[in-house]
């Protein structure tokens, strides 16, 4: 490809933005295409409560860092910053704080053995680097073999349920090593602090100052507009289709989730797309006078109880806002009935069980309520998952893709889409 290529790019969230700068910075002529209204994707924003906040909640671990080495170079570097996060595991009734040694020191769910073992296991986690083992088999079968069942039941089945739901004894241990190895990392040294980063009010922002950079570098972002059909050639991905048109370009690049391009790809080229498949998110968010949780990062595992999870994020903010706005995320098949709930049917499912979890709740501090919903929000990494390398197909020049499956055994992060995003546009099919 020639350095003032013609190049287009499928997906307009944080993959096909900081890509799109990427690929300005080397004088290329870039356009993004999103079909939605905003551009965004998961990291775009919401007017509730009175502010403006993300639709999903987001935060930056210490391990991620290529976003922090990115962040360097971006002009707005000042809005990152990190706060104290303090986790806890809620177990039938019980409140456990779980941030930092101490408190595993005292987590009474385990015998004191059991405690130093799972300190140990977590220590090891956060030096080893070698993976492969891990991909063939459960984090199941891995965790109970190293921790014992208690261990398991305890601190890792909530997990596991919260983000695979019907899939969690099927998830490989390898993706499961990587959660806990990302997390150990974060931890201001060996007896420290969990500390989370944050980006100015919400991610949002970081996605406002892309769109400006973006612009004020010549580069194109249209939204409101659905790629239907990429137009290949030859062998050559030639254009794109859209609004009953085909414009051509030199290059394109695809940061769609897998199955999302599998529907714009022409029929011949299905076949060399890696199979993936993804789980929905749907997401409450809830507007309260007072916090209902008492940490930032809550892990619920109570009998009865269809969530495994409440976030509020406003624990990490620079400052204490009027309304507190609480996240519970529902990871499920798009088929699931809770997905295609709206917000009254979710608040009905929720409110109750709020209930029953925190007896001095009362409804009266209820303000507010939405939710969203997002069909391909978290890549199903059963055993054998193993890791996409390729980013091309084959048999088709011009065209390359970026899927969260690439970052497999690590989670899909905004960190490790970056690092991917920056070895994409310095390959050498750009060249
Ligand atoms: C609930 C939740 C919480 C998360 N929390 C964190 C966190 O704390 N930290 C972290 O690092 N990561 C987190 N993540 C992951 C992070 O949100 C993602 O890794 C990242 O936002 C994905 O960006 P993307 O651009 O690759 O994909 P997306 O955000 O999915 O963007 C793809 C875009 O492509 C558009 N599109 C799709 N098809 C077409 C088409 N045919 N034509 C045109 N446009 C199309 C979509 O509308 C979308 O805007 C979280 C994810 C979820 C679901």
């Amino acid at each position: 490809m020639q350095s003032s290529s013609k190049i287009a790019i499928i997906g307009g969230g944080i993959s096909g933005l900081w890509l799109a700068r990427k690929l300005l910075v080397q004088g290329h002529t870039v356009t993004v295409f999103e079909k939605e209204e905003q551009s965004g994707g998961l990291l775009s924003g919401t007017d509730f409560c009175g502010r403006k906040i993300d639709r999903f909640y987001h935060f930056i671990c210490r391990a991620d860092s290529t976003f922090q080495e990115e962040i360097r170079l971006f002009p707005s570097e000042k809005k990152f910053f990190w706060k104290e996060g303090k986790t806890a595991n809620f177990i039938n009734g019980k409140l456990y704080p779980f941030s930092t040694p101490i408190d595993l020191m005292n987590f009474s769910p385990l015998p004191p053995l059991r405690r130093i073992l799972f300190g140990m296991f977590t220590l090891s986690c956060r030096y080893r680097n070698d993976w492969q083992k891990l991909d063939s088999i459960t984090a199941l079968e891995w965790l109970e073999g190293a921790l014992g069942k208690q261990a398991l039941n305890s601190v890792f089945l909530p997990l596991l349920l919260f983000k695979f739901g019907p899939y969690y004894d099927k998830i490989s241990a390898a993706w499961m090593w990587h959660r806990i190895h990302r997390v150990a990392k974060s931890r201001w040294g060996l007896f420290g602090i969990e500390k989370y980063g944050m980006y100015g009010k919400g991610f949002y922002e970081l996605i406002s100052e892309l769109q400006l950079d973006i612009k004020r570098r010549g580069g194109k972002i249209i939204t409101n507009t659905l790629i239907e059909q990429i137009s290949c050639n030859e062998g050559k991905a030639s254009g794109l289709r859209f609004n009953k048109k085909i414009e051509k370009f030199d290059f394109i690049f695809s940061t769609i989730p897998l199955p999302a391009l599998c529907e714009i790809l022409p029929e011949q080229y299905k076949g060399g797309l890696p199979k993936v498949e993804y789980l929905g998110v749907q997401c409450l968010l809830i507007g309260t006078k007072k916090p209902i949780s008492p940490v930032f990062w809550l892990n619920l595992f109570h009998d009865g109880i269809p969530f495994n999870g409440i976030i509020t994020p406003d624990y990490l903010a620079n400052e204490k806002p009027n309304i507190f706005v609480h996240y519970v995320p529902f990871y499920l098949s798009p088929s699931h009935p809770i997905f295609s709930y709206d917000t009254r049917e979710l608040r009905n499912l929720v409110v109750p069980q709020l209930k029953n979890l925190f007896p001095e709740f009362r409804e009266t501090e209820l303000v507010d309520f939405q939710s969203f919903k997002y069909s391909f929000a978290q890549p199903i990494c059963l055993v054998g998952f193993g890791n996409i390398k390729s980013h091309t197909v084959s048999g088709l020049r011009n065209f390359c893709f970026l899927d969260a499956a690439h970052l497999y055994p690590s989670d899909r992060t905004i960190s490790g889409l970056m690092e991917k995003v920056a070895d994409l546009s310095n390959s050498a099919f750009l060249s």
